[in-house]
C-alpha cells in the first residue's frame, strides 16, 4: 500500500522499452480541439519513441453528453492527423472493447468489489445538504470538500435513509495520509488528506463516473504512463489512492502508472484556451488547409521543443527525440501567427507533385474542380501550383490564388475593390497597348510576354513598371495579388488572356 502511494519515483524510462503502454482516451463530446490533439500527440510520440503500445480508448460513459457524431469525428481526426494506435477502435486488441459504453458490466463488478472491501461506501447526502455544509465550512474557514458524514453509517441508519426514499451514490474512501508522487513533468507533488476528500464513483442511478472508469481501465489495460493535461492534475491523487484499492482487490496488475501533466495552453488575452474557443477547433485548421504535419509540429511546441534553435521538424524527428522529462511545466501560449508560419514552412517542403495533389480538395470544395478532375485540369494544376507554393500559408488560399485559372471563363469576375483601384480611366492606354502587343507576339511564353509588355508599356508609354502591370494583373487574374503575371498569362493562354484584357478595357469608366 505504502509503495503504491508514491508511484513514479521512477528512473527515466529507457529509450527503448516495449513495456511502455500509454493511452489516449478522449470523451466524444463536441468537436475535436487542439488541446486534445496535443495530448494525443505527446502520448503517441512517447509510445513510438519507446517502441511501446498506444492504446486509444473512448470514454463515452456520459450518455447525456457523448455523441456518435463526435465519436466518428474523433476517429476521422486521428486518421487525418496520421496517428496510428495499437489497440482501440477499429483495430481491437486484448482488452477489447475499447469503448467504455460497452464495458458497463466491468465497472459494476469493480464498484461492487470496492464496496464490499470497504474502499467505497454508500453516501445518502443530497446535493442541497452537501451545498449547505460546504458553504458553512467555507464560512468557518474549514476545508470545504466532502466531510465524511456517511463514512460510518450503520445498517440501521442506511435503512432509515432508504425508507425516506433516498438513493445512495457510491463514494470512494480516501486514505488519511499524504499522497506523494513524482510527476514526469513537474517533479515531486504532494497532496494532504484535507485537500483530497472522499469522492463519488457511482451515481445514485448506478451510472459509473469518470473518477472510477478511467483508472479502472488504466489498471485493467496495463497503462504504464498517463500523460494528460494539467486540468486533470487534481484527479491524480484520487486515482493513485484508487489504484492502491484496486491492487488490494486484485483488479489489474497492481502497479500504478507514472503520471505526467502537460502544461496549460493559453489563448487570446492570456486566458486558458477553452475547447469552446473557435480558435481551438481542429476542424477550423482542416478547413483552412493546414497540413497535419504542420499543425502537429506547432502543437508539439506547446510544451516541448526538439532543440532550442529548431522550430520546424518532422514527426519522425519528434519521435526520435521525444523525452517527457523535457516537457516544460509552464503554460504554453497558442500563437496563431507562429502556427501559420510553421505550416507555411511545411508547405514549402512538399514535393511539387504532393503539393499540387493536396490542393485538389480545396479547389473541389470551391467548385473550381469537379469530383473527377480531367487530365487537362490536373496538368494545369501541376503547372500552376509551383507558382504559389512559396507564397501560401494554408492550402485554402489556392482558391483565391489560382481560381482565375480554373473558373469557367463565363463566370470570371474581377474583385470590385481591386478593380476600383487598378482599373481606372488611366488604365485605358495600358490595356489597349498590351492587347496590341500580345496579339502581335510570336511565342506566348513568359519571357517574350514580359519583353513585349515592357516594350509597349515602359518604353512605349513611359509608365513605371510598378504601375504598368497592376491593371493587367487585375484584369487577367481578378486580383491585385496573384501568382507571377507572365506565367499566369501563359497558363491562361493567349485567347483567354486577350479576352479578359478586352473585357476589362470595355468595362473601364470613361475619363
Ligand atoms: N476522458 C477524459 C477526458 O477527455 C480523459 C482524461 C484522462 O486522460 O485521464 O478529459
Amino acid at each position: 500500500m505504502a509503495n503504491s502511494t508514491a508511484p513514479g519515483a521512477t528512473p527515466a524510462t529507457p529509450d527503448k522499452d516495449p513495456s511502455v503502454r500509454v493511452r489516449f482516451c478522449p470523451s466524444p463530446t463536441g468537436n475535436p480541439h487542439v488541446g486534445l490533439v496535443r495530448t494525443a500527440l505527446f502520448n503517441w510520440a512517447f509510445a513510438r519513441h519507446h517502441g511501446g503500445t498506444m492504446v486509444f480508448r473512448i470514454e463515452d460513459t456520459d450518455a447525456a453528453r457523448d455523441s456518435e457524431d463526435s465519436y466518428n469525428q474523433l476517429l476521422d481526426a486521428m486518421r487525418w492527423l496520421g496517428f496510428d494506435w495499437d489497440e482501440g477502435p477499429e483495430v481491437g486488441g486484448p482488452h477489447a472493447p475499447y469503448r467504455q459504453s460497452q464495458r458497463m458490466d466491468v465497472y459494476a463488478d469493480v464498484a461492487r468489489r470496492l464496496h464490499e472491501a470497504g474502499h467505497a461506501y454508500e453516501c445518502f447526502c443530497s446535493t442541497e445538504e452537501l451545498d449547505a455544509r460546504r458553504e458553512a465550512a467555507r464560512a468557518a474557514g474549514l476545508p470545504s470538500g466532502y466531510d465524511g458524514l456517511c463514512r460510518t453509517l450503520t445498517d440501521e441508519q442506511k435503512a432509515i435513509f432508504r425508507a425516506e426514499g433516498r438513493q445512495p451514490i457510491l463514494r470512494f474512501r480516501m486514505p488519511d495520509h499524504t499522497i506523494v508522487f513524482e510527476d514526469l513533468v513537474r517533479g515531486t507533488l504532494s497532496f494532504e488528506p484535507k485537500d483530497v476528500p472522499d469522492y463519488g464513483i457511482v451515481r445514485a442511478n448506478g451510472a459509473p463516473l469518470y473518477t472510477l472508469v478511467n483508472p479502472v481501465d488504466d489498471a485493467l489495460m496495463g497503462i504504464t504512463h498517463v500523460l494528460r493535461g494539467e486540468d486533470l492534475l487534481s484527479s491524480t491523487p484520487r486515482q493513485i489512492a484508487l489504484y492502491a484499492a484496486l491492487a488490494e482487490i486484485g483488479v489489474g496488475s497492481g502497479a500504478t502508472p507514472s503520471f505526467g501533466h502537460l502544461p496549460y495552453v493559453m489563448g487570446e488575452g492570456n486566458k486558458k484556451l477553452s475547447k469552446r474557443d473557435p480558435q481551438a477547433s481542429l476542424n477550423l485548421y482542416r478547413e483552412r488547409g493546414f497540413l497535419p504535419e504542420g499543425l502537429l509540429n506547432y502543437l508539439a511546441l506547446l510544451g516541448w521543443s526538439l532543440a532550442e534553435d529548431r522550430d520546424r521538424f518532422s514527426m519522425a524527428e519528434m519521435v526520435e527525440a521525444f523525452d517527457i522529462a523535457k516537457v516544460n511545466a509552464n503554460p504554453a501560449r497558442f500563437d496563431l501567427k507562429k502556427c501559420e508560419s510553421i505550416n507555411a514552412d511545411h508547405l514549402r517542403l512538399l514535393s511539387p507533385e504532393d503539393f499540387a495533389h493536396r490542393l485538389v480538395p480545396y479547389l473541389q470544395r470551391a467548385e473550381l474542380l469537379p469530383a473527377e478532375p480531367t487530365a487537362a485540369q490536373l496538368e494545369l494544376l501541376a503547372k500552376a501550383a509551383p507558382l504559389t507554393q512559396e507564397r501560401m500559408v494554408v492550402l485554402s488560399e489556392v482558391v483565391d490564388m489560382l481560381g482565375f485559372l480554373f473558373v469557367d471563363p463565363s463566370a470570371f469576375t474581377v474583385d470590385p475593390a481591386d478593380a476600383a483601384k487598378a482599373l481606372t480611366a488611366d488604365a485605358r492606354p495600358v490595356l489597349a497597348a498590351s492587347i496590341k502587343a500580345l496579339e502581335e507576339l510570336g511565342e506566348f511564353s513568359p519571357e517574350p510576354i514580359q519583353a513585349a509588355l515592357r516594350e509597349a508599356l515602359v518604353e512605349g508609354l513611359g509608365i513605371k513598371p510598378k504601375f504598368a502591370f497592376t491593371p493587367l494583373r487585375v484584369a487577367v487574374t481578378g486580383r491585385r495579388i496573384s501568382p507571377p503575371l507572365f506565367e499566369s498569362m501563359e497558363l491562361l493562354g493567349r485567347r483567354e488572356t486577350l479576352r479578359r484584357l478586352t473585357a476589362a478595357l470595355d468595362a473601364l469608366p470613361s475619363a
